[in-house]
């Protein structure tokens, strides 16, 4: 029998990181969800999309060809066969993907390839619906949470680490901007599932936080 991890949560919360070595540790596929919601914001900027018109979103979706190519444990992203693995990181995307993420037809369109994704292999899939709505029969469910200057300080740090000096308080308005959206929508909004795991990240060093989980997961 395939496992399956789903690790929810809100942003800055310490999800990739965790979920990418937790599927490291265990040899499982890594699916992060956030990438695909990313790669779409990025696709419709190029194309000066605007959030309150459907037929343009419509019509961009069926334009858009997103494929992910398996490297190792995790994925590189193209669209219309061009990379965006490192893209669909830039701040201009951080500021509208909420947006994007909370047109049912966008999430209607990847719900689908994510579920398959995770569904193919051993996986531990990170994103705000898994445990809820992609995922629901996962094995083992996260949510992860931190406060929000805890997550703005990791983001800010994690750009300056990469050569990128930003603001701190702007990303923290981000962040919870983003928060506030993605838990308001209507469509699979931000929410821990019932059967899942609250685990507050706030305190704890990424190796903590990895072991924690790895103790949670039961193999056979
Ligand atoms: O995880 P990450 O911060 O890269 O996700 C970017 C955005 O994609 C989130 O703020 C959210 O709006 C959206 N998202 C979502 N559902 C998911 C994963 C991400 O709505 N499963």
């Amino acid at each position: 029998m395939k496992k399956h991890i789903a690790i929810d949560g809100p942003a800055g919360a310490g999800k990739s990181t965790v979920a990418r070595i937790l599927a490291e540790r265990l040899e499982y596929l890594y699916v992060d969800t956030g990438a695909m919601y990313r790669a779409l914001t990025w696709y419709f900027l190029q194309h000066n999309f605007q959030a309150d018109n459907f037929a343009q979103v419509r019509k961009l979706l069926k334009q858009v060809d997103l494929r992910l190519e398996r490297e190792q444990n995790c994925h590189r992203i193209f669209l219309n066969q061009q990379e965006v693995t490192k893209a669909i990181r830039e701040p201009m995307v951080d500021q509208h993907v909420s947006l994007v993420a909370k047109i049912p037809e966008v999430r209607q369109y990847l719900r689908g390839k994510q579920r398959e994704l995770a569904l193919s292999s051993n996986s531990v899939t990170e994103g705000r619906d898994i445990g809820t709505v992609v995922l629901p029969e996962a094995d083992l469910k996260i949510f992860l949470v931190a406060l929000p200057e805890i997550r703005a300080f990791r983001r800010w740090w994690e750009l300056k680490q990469k050569g990128l000096e930003t603001d701190y308080f702007a990303i923290l308005d981000n962040i919870r901007e983003r928060d506030f959206i993605d838990s308001n929508r209507e469509d699979s909004p931000l929410k821990q599932a019932e059967d899942a795991i609250l685990v507050d990240t706030s305190s704890l060093k990424i190796e903590e936080v990895v072991n924690t989980l790895l103790s949670m997961v039961v193999e056979d």
